[in-house]
């Protein structure tokens, strides 16, 4: 018998969450189930060592479309984002934070914009004052001037990793750690159209970002280098005539 795949797929990285998990399971049943789009969650936990992964269980025991793999060792926001990815079986992946900063109720935007673009980017340019501190605001708005200038990009919140693209995106990209950060420019690379829609920011429901400025800024400014420089050395060729 054929399985019938869902039409989206949200997945999501969660590390240490454990007091989130609840109210995000119900406020994306509440978001989806009244828009009648078949979906399935896929939270990948990156070895919490608090109870997430307990709760996780509990939820997907009481719920199918809950589905959740959890990682032998922590590995990082990119590789359980990736992870789920991979495991995701929906037409449309969304991604996004375990601890409830992207509302679910903004997805209805994203899948409007999915009919014109390969990916759909969520900024939050003009909510942040309502989820970040100063200090967040002030770094982030730095960060992604320094990004655009250094890679010649115009993303303006390449920090939001709330967006949704068709599953097809993935087959081209090289994942690495840290690359979460520069998912839209990979996908113009390969050619996929990328926007920006403006999303809610809210506060983190409960704990502590896993960030500081540190491993935010100045790990990712290497990174950042390297996409660069992949940019500039890229093979770009278009064949005018062919012969035989
Ligand atoms: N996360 C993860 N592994 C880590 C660090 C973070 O899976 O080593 C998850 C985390 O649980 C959250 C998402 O990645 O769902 C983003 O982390 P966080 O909310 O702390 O980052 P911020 O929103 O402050 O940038
Ligand atoms: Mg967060």
């Amino acid at each position: 018998m054929s399985q019938v795949l869902p039409e989206i797929s949200l997945v999501i990285p969660c590390y240490n969450e454990e007091g989130s998990l609840c109210a995000l399971v119900d406020s994306i049943q509440s978001a989806l189930n009244p828009l009648g789009i078949s979906y399935e969650v896929v939270i990948t936990d990156d070895c919490s060592m608090d109870r997430s992964w307990t709760l996780l269980k509990e939820i997907a025991a009481a719920n199918p479309h809950f589905r959740i793999q959890r990682f032998k060792f922590n590995c990082g926001e990119s590789a359980a984002s990736w992870a789920g990815m991979m495991t995701a079986q929906g037409r449309y992946i969304i991604t996004l934070d375990a601890d409830l900063q992207n509302d679910p109720r903004d997805i209805p935007k994203f899948m409007e914009a999915l009919k014109h673009y390969d990916c759909v980017c969520g900024t939050r340019v003009t909510s942040r004052g309502r989820g970040d501190n100063f200090v967040k605001i002030v770094s982030s708005s730095i960060a992604n001037w320094v990004r655009n200038k250094l890679s010649d990009e115009n993303i303006s919140d390449a920090g939001c990793t709330y967006r949704a693209f068709k599953r097809e995106c993935l087959s081209k990209i090289k994942f690495f750690k840290g690359a979460h950060r520069f998912l839209p420019t990979l996908l113009k690379m390969e050619g996929f159209t990328v926007t920006e829609i403006p999303v809610t920011n809210q506060p983190r429901f409960a704990g502590q970002s896993h960030y500081g400025i540190w491993n935010r800024l100045f790990k990712s400014f290497a990174d950042l280098l390297a996409i660069r420089w992949m940019k500039k050395r890229m093979i770009k060729y278009e064949i005018t005539e062919t012969l035989n």
